[in-house]
């Protein structure tokens, strides 16, 4: 929203430093005031303010420079922004950082961009790696290879004729001949339960591509690290220092084990946390009833900071169980409504291909029935739209015993919302987390395999917020570089793309479906934390909220697009504290 210049004197001209209960008296000094400044407040009329004041971790006061400066003590830090852009700390719904941070903490993690640099790797991996040892990539999607395509069999054969091969995107991926002989997976290896173990139409014999399949496997290493405690926690505190170099403030971890949990409550105790962690409970969404009810009761765990959603306090808070319904887009296993188009990229042979479900849609509306009897807030990984329509069943069907809309249950990814999926969003409450940066990554690929007509509805922001509360995040799980991640974790780049809707390899997909500065603003700040039940404690700067704050170079409402994607954040603040200050 761009203001006229006399409707924003005349906002300002009105004191917004509403006085609410928690916050010190008026009068009492401020621990830190940031004046002179453009403050994006980002509440419900997006008010633009000119400073800003934080005492006791809390914001005090938002409004005129005059009136701010009326908390200023003799210990008062007072930064003058100098006319530069303060806004509410960043909020990433979507990240896996206790994987993301080990990934590296060994070495760095190669960037394959094309066939030839996978066989190149592979080869020179099969050097030092004995005979009959697997050599494993992991989720290297295909989407984003110079080729957009998996490599094949032969491809990886060639590469290392006498070592077991897995080119590992996600659920789906492509093993060698070597990998095939060792495992004894043959002609008739049978399909895995919910997966596919892919034959040539013509020979019968396994292609390589195995689908949620790679149980049929024997001796894949583990993709963790061994790595010491120590040396885990050192890496994720640098990773979290990286997010907040970025403008992160709140992030929330969407598959969490109970030991990724105890790693952020140990940060907590010992006051080394520099953002603030929303943590979503990985869940097995297979068994009977009572198998379920007893995987509930047993999530709070002796401490009860476990669960259900809503537990924990404002550093570390538990979020939705978190359970995955189907494939994925950028591996070509997503439960789509039409079948997956034959072709190379994604290796599909079969003309009936729609894509994988993982939970049976009457399981699933008995995970859903429980999880909202139980207070639980609920989302599912659903990356195609079949899976879509089967998992709004399922909220529909737990609705009628248990009212969903005050539990804010949730998709995961959503990429592709028809008209009525989005009516039923509305009707029942029902918010997405959304990962802008696929588009830009993945959205040309996907052009190609889909055409022009199933891409019209992929990741329609415009449309969404006609609908209902969707929020920005990366599903950022390996490397630590922001852009060349997997995913590309740089808040700032999805905020552009949300802006622009650009794809990396040229082009722009459904230009109507853009944002404005506003609504991308709201995108990865105070939807989010409405996604996650906190939008009274965070997500926009007024008085009583918490002080996570950034202060950027430039002016976000009224730079050049393009400029969007490399504003640097000179000042972040978490909780009043100072965290991150460019020097
Ligand atoms: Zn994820």
């Amino acid at each position: 929203m761009k203001l006229p210049l006399a409707a924003l004197a005349a906002l300002l001209a009105v004191p917004v430093a509403a006085q609410e209960p928690g916050a010190d008296p008026p009068g009492s000094p401020a621990d830190l005031i940031v004046h002179r400044a453009k403050v994006l407040t980002v509440d419900a009329r997006f008010t633009v303010a000119e400073a800003v004041a934080v005492s006791g971790g809390k914001i005090v006061a938002v409004g005129s420079n005059a009136d701010v400066l009326k908390r200023k003590g003799p210990a008062t830090r007072v930064i003058d922004a100098a006319g530069k852009t303060v806004m509410p700390g960043l909020y990433d719904s979507h990240t896996h950082p206790t994987g993301a941070a080990a990934s590296e903490a060994g070495e760095p993690l190669p960037l394959l961009k094309s066939i030839p640099e996978v066989q190149a790797f592979v080869r020179d991996r099969a050097k030092t790696t004995p005979a009959g040892k697997w050599i494993v990539i992991r989720y290297a999607f295909p989407t984003r290879l110079a080729e957009a395509r998996f490599p094949t069999r032969a491809e990886l054969d060639a590469a290392a004729p006498d070592h077991p091969v897995l080119y590992h995107a996600g659920p789906a991926g492509v093993v060698n001949t070597a990998g095939l002989k060792a495992s004894g997976v043959t002609k008739d290896t049978p399909n895995p339960r919910a997966g596919q173990v892919v034959k040539d139409p013509v020979t019968g014999e396994p292609t390589g591509m195995l689908r949620n399949a790679y149980g049929v496997l024997k001796g894949v290493p583990g993709g963790g690290e061994n790595l010491t405690a120590g040396q885990k926690r050192a890496a994720l505190l640098k990773l979290f220092a990286r997010y907040n170099q970025l403008g992160l403030t709140s992030i929330a971890d969407r598959n969490a084990g109970r030991g990724d949990l105890d790693a952020y409550l140990a940060l907590q105790r010992d006051n080394a946390l520099t953002l603030r962690v929303n943590v979503a409970r990985g869940f097995n969404p297979i068994g009977t009833r009572d198998e379920l009810a007893r995987r509930f009761d047993d999530l709070p765990g002796a401490d009860g900071r476990g669960g259900p959603t809503g537990a924990g306090d404002e550093w570390v808070k538990i979020g939705p169980i978190k359970v995955f319904l189907d494939g994925g887009m950028l591996n070509g296993s997503a439960y789509m409504r039409e079948p997956w188009p034959k072709g190379p990229t994604y290796q599909v042979t079969d003309d009936a291909y729609r894509g994988l479900l993982f939970i049976p849609p009457e399981q699933l509306k008995v995970l859903a029935e429980e999880a909202a009897r139980r207070k639980w807030q609920l989302t599912a990984h659903t990356a195609g739209e079949g899976a879509m329509d089967v998992l709004l069943d399922a909220y529909e069907f737990a609705d009628r015993m248990t009212p969903i809309k005050d539990l804010r249950f949730c998709i995961t990814h959503a990429n592709f919302p028809s008209r009525n999926n989005l009516e039923r969003c509305k009707r029942l409450g029902v918010c997405a987390d959304v990962q802008p940066a696929w588009l830009w990554k993945d959205g040309h690929t996907l052009l190609n395999v889909l055409g022009p007509a199933r891409m019209r509805w992929f990741q329609p922001y415009k449309s969404w917020l006609d609908y209902t509360t969707v929020g920005g995040g990366s599903d950022h799980m390996l490397r630590f570089d922001p852009l060349d991640a997997t995913n590309p974790w740089h808040p700032w780049l999805g905020i552009w793309v949300a802006l622009t809707r650009n794809l990396e390899r040229g082009g722009v997909l459904e230009p109507t479906e853009a944002l404005t500065r506003e609504q991308a603003l709201r995108l990865y700040t105070i939807n989010n934390a409405y996604l996650h039940h906190e939008e009274r404690l965070k997500g926009s700067l007024e008085a009583g909220k918490l002080a996570d704050l950034i202060v950027i170079d430039r002016d976000y409402l009224t730079c050049p697009v393009d400029a969007v994607k490399d504003t640097r954040v000179l000042l972040t603040v978490v909780g009043g504290r100072v965290v991150w200050e460019a020097k």
